[in-house]
């Protein structure tokens, strides 16, 4: 079996950034990343390709080109881990051995929870920006519908950027409302949870939006089926007396966010936490049981906003403390649990939630240049011209703007301090 130093699995967002964050650091680490995908996606773009305002092939690269060229590409699947042999299995078989384990295989999208779903996607009306082939349908679908019920869905957390349901909603309603549609146009937000973002700060922002597009929002209320050729989408809502009841809706127009749990090889791992996501340490993201394990990015256990934003933080401190237990030392580095989601309410301004473990406020501007809680016009820009290049030439190159990683004591320090 080869024998790496660092075993990263996958290439996206987290793999690529860890990767290149520790061979920034020591560029004689011998590094492995195990990636099946010939294409590698930034997922934060395709929020926009649903507005029309990206094509989604400015969101794709080949994943040739976006690998560190100084880490060896084992181009396939992780099937399993043997944690007490330091090595993983490939899908072919194969051993890898590590001294040190990254985990990122990102979630699993679990569109086959919903029956009725999958066969219907990109077709009858039903769409998902949550997909990259299904992003440009979402706004062929908002450009054409000209009246009826158009239907949103979310499903219970936790979910990789939980804005984007939402985010796809209100571009929709800007642009019936700008083409002078919106009266003829019923708009209803299925939430499997019980509120509309989960930091209150940022909610009487977004439901000046819901008012303004004349939104109806539906909490606790579950997509569970859906019927494509018919139009019709199954709903489980829950009633004030703790039951449940079963809804029928009609719609011309199905936008859904599917349910998301971790990766099935993940889940039936000893890695896994009882809820199934990789069992880390939520400040260090070192494993709860094996201190040369270490996972970030969606499929790690720990409470912050599954976001991209997150894995710009997280990914410098992962390398530092994997370079740590290399070198014999305890993790030293830690993550305050910032995550970002840029709600785009509306084309050209955006709400820019940003925020750390337990809701608290987290800000990367002074408030006179953004105000995270007022729609704004530059976070808009920010969303739309600067974070794109801020990923392909920062965070996946092991550049660390503004994440320079801090340590583990006093990132707690802080937490606690300011509630
Ligand atoms: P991913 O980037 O999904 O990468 C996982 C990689 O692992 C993939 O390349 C996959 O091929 C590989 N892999 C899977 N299984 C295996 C296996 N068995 N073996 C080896 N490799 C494997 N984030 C933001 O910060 N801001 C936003 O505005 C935002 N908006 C979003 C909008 C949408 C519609 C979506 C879908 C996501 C959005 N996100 C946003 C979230 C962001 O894209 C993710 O949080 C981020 O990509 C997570 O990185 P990751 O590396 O954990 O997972």
């Amino acid at each position: 079996a080869s024998v790496y130093d660092v075993v990263v699995i996958g290439g996206g967002a987290a793999g690529i950034a860890t990767a290149t964050s520790l061979l920034s650091r020591r560029a004689d680490l011998k590094v492995a990343i195990v990636e099946p995908a010939e294409y590698h996606y930034y997922q934060p773009g395709w929020t926009l390709v649903g507005r029309g305002v990206f094509s989604a092939e400015q969101t794709k690269r080949r994943m040739a080109d976006v690998l560190p060229r100084r880490a060896t590409w084992i181009r396939m699947s992780s099937i399993g881990f043997l944690p007490d042999d330091n090595s993983i299995v490939l899908e072919n078989g194969r051993r890898v051995q590590y001294d040190v384990l990254v985990v990122a295989p990102g979630l699993k999208l679990d569109w086959g929870a919903i029956p009725g779903l999958s066969e219907t996607l990109g077709k009858n009306r039903v769409t998902s920006n949550y997909r990259y082939d299904l992003a440009p349908y979402t706004w062929e679908l908002v450009q054409n519908l000209k009246q009826g019920r158009a239907l949103f869905t979310q499903p219970p957390m936790p979910i990789k950027c939980a804005g984007a349901p939402q985010k796809a909603m209100y571009l929709s309603c800007d642009e019936w409302l700008r083409s002078g549609r919106l009266d003829d146009v019923k708009v209803e937000f299925h939430n499997a949870g019980a509120v509309l973002f989960g930091v209150p700060t940022y909610v009487p922002p977004l439901m000046g939006y819901v008012d303004r597009y004349g939104i109806d929002l539906r909490f606790e209320s579950k997509l569970i089926a859906v019927d494509g050729p018919r139009r019709v989408a199954t709903f489980e809502r829950k009633r004030p007396d703790g039951q449940t009841s079963v809804a029928h809706e009609s719609f011309d127009m199905l936008h859904v966010c599917p349910p998301q749990t971790a990766p099935d090889f993940v889940r039936e791992s000893p890695l896994a936490a009882a809820s199934g996501w990789v069992d880390v340490d939520q400040w260090t993201l070192q494993h709860a049981r094996f201190a040369n394990i270490f996972s970030l990015g969606d499929v790690c256990s720990a409470p912050n906003a599954k976001t991209a934003a997150a894995v710009r933080k997280q990914a410098p401190v992962v390398a530092v403390n994997v370079l740590d237990v290399l070198e014999g030392r305890a993790p030293s580095a830690g993550y305050d649990g910032y995550g970002s989601c840029p709600l785009t309410v509306e084309k050209g301004k955006v709400i820019l939630a940003e925020f750390g473990y337990g809701g608290r406020l987290l800000p990367s501007f002074p408030q006179w240049v953004v105000n995270g809680a007022k729609p704004s016009r530059l976070s808009w820009i920010l969303k739309e011209r600067m974070l794109p290049p801020i990923y392909w030439k920062g965070m996946l190159k092991g550049h660390e703007w503004l994440a320079h990683p801090q340590p583990v004591e006093q990132v707690k320090m802080k937490a606690e301090a300011q509630p």
